[in-house]
Order: C-alpha cells, then sequence, then structure tokens
C-alpha cells in the first residue's frame, strides 16, 4: 500500500467518526427537544436524562434540567397563591353574606310584622347592631392585613416594657378569665424586661393571642403568658391546656383566612385573620413566631422581639 493510500484510508475513517458522532449528537438532539415539547405541554415532571460523553452537551442537559426545575417550583407556587386567592374569594364572600342576609332578615321582620311587641322588636335591633359591629370588625381585620401586605403600616419602634405591658393586658382579659373560668399564670422575669418594638402592635398581637387561647382552650384550665430573655432578644409565650391544634394544621394556622376545621364548626365568629395579622406584626418588628401544641397539655405560641 502506497502512502497516498493510508492517508486515504486514515481520512476515510475519520470522516466515518465524525459522520457517526454527528447522528449521535443529532440523536440526542432529537431527544432533547421531545423532551422539551413534553415539558411545553405542561408535563414539568419531565428531565433530560443523559449518559453521553461530550462534556459541553451534558453541561447543556443539566442546565436545561435546572430551568425546568426552576419554571416547576414557579408554577407550584403560582398554583398555590392562585388556590388561595380563589379560596380567599369566596371565604371573603361566605363571611359578609351571612351576617348581612341575617341582618337584612331581621330588618324586614322589625319593619313589616305588626305583631311583633316592642321589647321584640328591640332585641332584632340589638341583633343586627352586634352583627353590624361583628362585619366592622371582620372588614378591619381584612384591611389591617392588606394594609400590612403592601407595608402601608407605620410602625412606631421604641423601648418597651415587656413586663408592663404584658401585665395590662391580663388586666384586660380579666373579666373573660372570670367568664372561662379560666386561671391566668404569668411568668415575669425579677426585673423589668425592655425591647424593641411598637407598643400598639404588641397590644394587638397579645390581645388576639390571649383572645384565642380563651377561646380554643376554653375546654382546658389554665392560659399563661411566660416571658424570658437571652443577650439579644425577649421571649415571650402564650399558651393554655385547651384542646390543641392537630398536627395535620398546625403548619396553616398562620396562612390568611386559615380556621381549623374543627373550630370552624364550632362558629365561633372566626375569620381566620386573627394569626395571620400576629406574624405580620411580629415580623414588621425584626421578630418571629411559632407554635407548638400537645393537645391538653400546652399549646404555646411563642415570639421573640429585639432586646433594648
Ligand atoms: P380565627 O380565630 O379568626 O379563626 P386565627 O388566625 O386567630 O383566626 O386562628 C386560626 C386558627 O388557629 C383558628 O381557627 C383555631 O382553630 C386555631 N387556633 C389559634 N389559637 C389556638 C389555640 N390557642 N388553641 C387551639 N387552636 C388555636
Amino acid at each position: 500500500m502506497t502512502n497516498m493510500n493510508i492517508l486515504n484510508y486514515v481520512f476515510i475513517v475519520i470522516i466515518l467518526i465524525l459522520i457517526a458522532l454527528l447522528v449521535l449528537i443529532y440523536k440526542k438532539l432529537g431527544y432533547m427537544c421531545k423532551v422539551l415539547d413534553e415539558v411545553l405541554q405542561g408535563n414539568l415532571n419531565q428531565r433530560i436524562r443523559f449518559q453521553n460523553h461530550t462534556k459541553s452537551l451534558n453541561i447543556l442537559c443539566t442546565k436545561i434540567n435546572r430551568v425546568i426545575e426552576r419554571l416547576q417550583k414557579v408554577y407550584e407556587k403560582n398554583k398555590i397563591s392562585e388556590d388561595s386567592r380563589k379560596k380567599m374569594i369566596s371565604n371573603i364572600s361566605h363571611d359578609l353574606r351571612t351576617p348581612l342576609t341575617s341582618m337584612l332578615g331581621y330588618l324586614e321582620l322589625t319593619f313589616n310584622d305588626d305583631t311583633l311587641s316592642k321589647d321584640e322588636k328591640e332585641r332584632y335591633i340589638k341583633i343586627v347592631y352586634s352583627k353590624g359591629n361583628y362585619l366592622y370588625n371582620l372588614m378591619e381585620e381584612f384591611f389591617q392585613v392588606s394594609k400590612l401586605d403592601s407595608n402601608d403600616v407605620k410602625l412606631e419602634i421604641r423601648r418597651l416594657n415587656v413586663s408592663e405591658i404584658v401585665r395590662q393586658n391580663i388586666i384586660l382579659f380579666f373579666n373573660e378569665f372570670k367568664k372561662f373560668n379560666i386561671e391566668p399564670k404569668i411568668n415575669l422575669p425579677e426585673g423589668d424586661v425592655y425591647a424593641l418594638g411598637d407598643e400598639k402592635a404588641l397590644n394587638r398581637i397579645l390581645s388576639n393571642l390571649i383572645n384565642n387561647a380563651l377561646k380554643y382552650g376554653s375546654q382546658g384550665t389554665l392560659v399563661g403568658i411566660n416571658v424570658t430573655c437571652d443577650e439579644n432578644n425577649v421571649f415571650i409565650d402564650v399558651w393554655d391546656n385547651g384542646a390543641g391544634i392537630p398536627e395535620e394544621e398546625i403548619n396553616y394556622i398562620f396562612d390568611r383566612l386559615y380556621t381549623v376545621e374543627k373550630s370552624r364548626k364550632l362558629n365561633l365568629k372566626s375569620s381566620g385573620l386573627g394569626l395571620t395579622i400576629v406574624k405580620k406584626l411580629v415580623e414588621a418588628q425584626k421578630g418571629t413566631i411559632s407554635v407548638n401544641s400537645i393537645p391538653f397539655e400546652k399549646t404555646v405560641f411563642t415570639f421573640k422581639l429585639p432586646k433594648s
């Protein structure tokens, strides 16, 4: 064989290898297109599986998979917020319509039924008044949440005497404690404790939590507040020993309009906004809040604020 022939032979082999490589890459690209088509059709669980040895193709596949993964996460997040938006609108309509229908019913009766005595009419008007108040408070809560959502609440952060504010809040609930036959237990450090926060916001947080402890913990016997602190934070526990929160629902109770299934049945005039407001107010003061519940032993909401 002449040198020329050997060269031709090598050249043909190289060309054949290159063609084989091109066919392989072409096939791989076809497979990738197929996967991407499926992703575009909505199957976001699809991923490109690859075992080829071309480094740049491997990198490309990894990056495409990452983009699909990110798309899937955004899609799931959007779906959750879309679902909660739909649920919220239906809950709001229900929350507004039920008391309004009943108010109109009582008013119609009061105006049209001549057989009603003065006392009965007065009783009906009182019911309308109380339902009107409930609606007003509900609207206030919706308003407060949307203001907090759009960062439209100006907090006046200053040095607060947490011990004193806790004592005042307990005194404000004195009648409720008596009514529910529940004993308040306060546990404060020896000297007064100070935190950085907004007084109105702290009062709102405490009154929402104490109110919930009384409302949902009424099957228990105790409601308590513990204040402790470390170097940087003041920790405030509001606890009760009532029926508690089911494990499968505890992760959702800070969600807007979330009411635990069994308490919805109790018809406690709940809006599901109380804890959403509490969490937003705690966070607006650079704090955090968590919950832990052992039914009939201890259900405790713990929030912390920066120490002053
Ligand atoms: P609302 O009281 O208006 O329903 P919240 O946001 O204050 O709304 O509370 C959400 C849910 O968390 C309530 O429906 C209730 O079931 C549950 N919850 C809150 N506090 C307690 C508590 N101390 N014990 C048991 N369940 C509670």
